[in-house]
């Protein structure tokens, strides 16, 4: 039992940001003039710029409020994260949760929320299940439920991959957050809210419903596009991973919280949902801020992972770069687990083991390219070892053949490996098709082959072994 810490006393407030939608903005407010609490809480509503002044309608229904009410009025619309930190500022609460102005709140709505606020004073994030209505207020089948995540280590290692959360069923601790450093989309803002709740204290969450969010087209949908949203998710997310808040969390984990973080990161499809460009690279960041806290192990896993899901596997000696005092005789078995390659091994010798011991490939469910390994000998060991590779893609044909006549050494492996994040990059990676990413790349695999880039290896093979 937590003791009474005088929490009881912890309010919420509302805070609706609103452009040009009177109709539902009407419904909304009715449905918080019949809410089943005894307690008031303030409202704040901040017009957008829409084209008319809010209706004296709405004014009177807002009379018939308990708590407090607030209307602002920009006048000119702006992106709605842009405005939210004025609206958030304005309200006078422990906790905000900010339902859109065409979503229904149902009748448990501030009082499930008041009852989450009220469970510790650790908690910094509430959330309900949310329901889902058309336009016309039509039920629609749709339950989005709270995630249940236990710990900052799962919920940071989760938020890393998505926003989680959904925003109109969510509240945060206004003390956990310093709105002025929000990003200013829409996505990233509010998955920046649940980072920073996280970073701050912990969550408590229902599964039931406490909000019916509205499923139409926004307006923010055709001002910005997917790609968009996506990079400035990526900013947010180096932001958060190079950030001193997170810095002093990780110091704070012990080595299995440490432990569950980083298999969090490891089984998800990659930070930024998946993407597989601003995602390597927010993981190729994480590894940096890591090290010295995380094992060498993890380290390498971490960035074996993120170089295959960048469309460039990393060689042993790249790992060893990183991680000098591991012992690694094999690829991580993580730097598949993004690449959608499938390998078949053609015969057996001395040759092909060696090389089949080095990449570690693990099962892939659904590959989208194969490579077939075969040696010359046939298995006869008197003859001339020659393994030739043979990589193709299952859509287009594109493909490579390599050969081999050694065990697998920086040179031939970064061959190899080089050819695979070719064909993978142009599935999922980086896209090749796209100019400044071919250059980029283009010069990466020049840099690697260039008389420097040996020099480069070399040093870091030489380092590997001084450890
Ligand atoms: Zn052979």
């Amino acid at each position: 039992m937590i003791a009474d810490t005088g929490a009881d006393s912890t309010t919420i407030g509302i805070g609706i940001l609103t452009y040009n939608r009177e109709g539902y903005l009407k419904t909304l407010i009715e449905a918080l003039l019949t809410q089943e609490t005894e307690e008031s809480f303030p409202v704040v509503i901040l017009d957008n710029g829409s084209l008319k002044p809010l209706d004296s309608s709405i004014r009177r229904l807002l009379d018939g409020l308990a708590g407090p009410v607030t209307v602002l009025r920009e006048s000119g619309n702006a992106l709605s994260a842009m405005r939210f930190v004025g609206l958030i500022e304005a309200v006078d609460a422990d906790f905000v949760l900010l339902p859109g102005d065409d979503d229904l709140p149902l009748p448990n709505y501030v009082s499930t929320s008041l009852k989450l606020a009220r469970k510790s004073p650790a908690v910094t994030l509430i959330s309900g299940g949310m329901g889902q209505i058309d336009a016309q207020g039509r039920r629609l089948a749709t339950t989005n439920a709270a995630p249940v995540l236990e710990g900052a280590p799962i919920a940071l290692g989760t938020l890393l991959r998505s926003a989680s959360y959904n925003m109109p069923a969510t509240g945060f601790r206004k003390s956990a957050i310093d709105v002025k450093c929000a990003p200013r989309t829409r996505t990233a803002f509010d998955w920046w809210l649940w980072i920073q709740c996280w970073l701050k204290g912990s969550a408590a969450v229902t599964h039931d419903e406490t909000i019916l969010y509205r499923q139409h087209i926004g307006q923010e949908q055709r001002r910005y596009g997917a790609q968009a949203f996506r990079n400035d998710a990526g900013r947010m997310l180096i932001d958060f991973v190079t950030s001193d808040a997170f810095q002093v969390v990780v110091k704070s984990w012990s080595p299995w919280e440490l432990d569950q973080f980083v298999d969090t990161v490891l089984a998800s499809d990659g930070p930024n949902s998946g993407d597989s460009r601003w995602g390597p690279m927010v993981q190729m960041v994480l590894v940096d801020r890591l090290a010295g806290s995380a094992q060498d192990k993890q380290l390498a896993s971490l960035f074996a992972q993120a170089s295959g899901h960048a469309g460039t596997p990393a060689t042993l000696g790249a790992i060893r770069a990183l991680a000098p005092e591991l012992e690694l005789h094999c690829l991580p078995v993580e730097t598949w687990s993004r690449i959608p390659v499938s390998m078949e091994w053609q015969g057996d010798c001395a040759l092909l083991s060696s090389w089949r011991r080095y990449l570690n490939v693990s099962k892939t469910p659904t590959p989208q390219f194969g490579v077939v390994f075969a040696c010359a000998c046939q298995g006869n060991p008197q003859a001339l070892h020659r393994v030739t590779s043979t990589g193709e893609r299952f859509d287009s044909g594109e493909g490579f053949c390599l050969t081999f006549e050694s065990e697998p050494g920086e040179a031939e492996t970064s061959r190899l490996l080089d050819s695979i994040g070719r064909l993978t990059g142009r599935l999922h990676g980086f896209e090749t098709h796209v100019n400044d990413e071919a250059v980029v790349l283009a010069a990466y695999r020049r840099l690697r082959l260039s008389r420097p880039g040996v020099v480069l290896e070399k040093a870091y093979r030489w380092r590997g072994r001084r450890a």
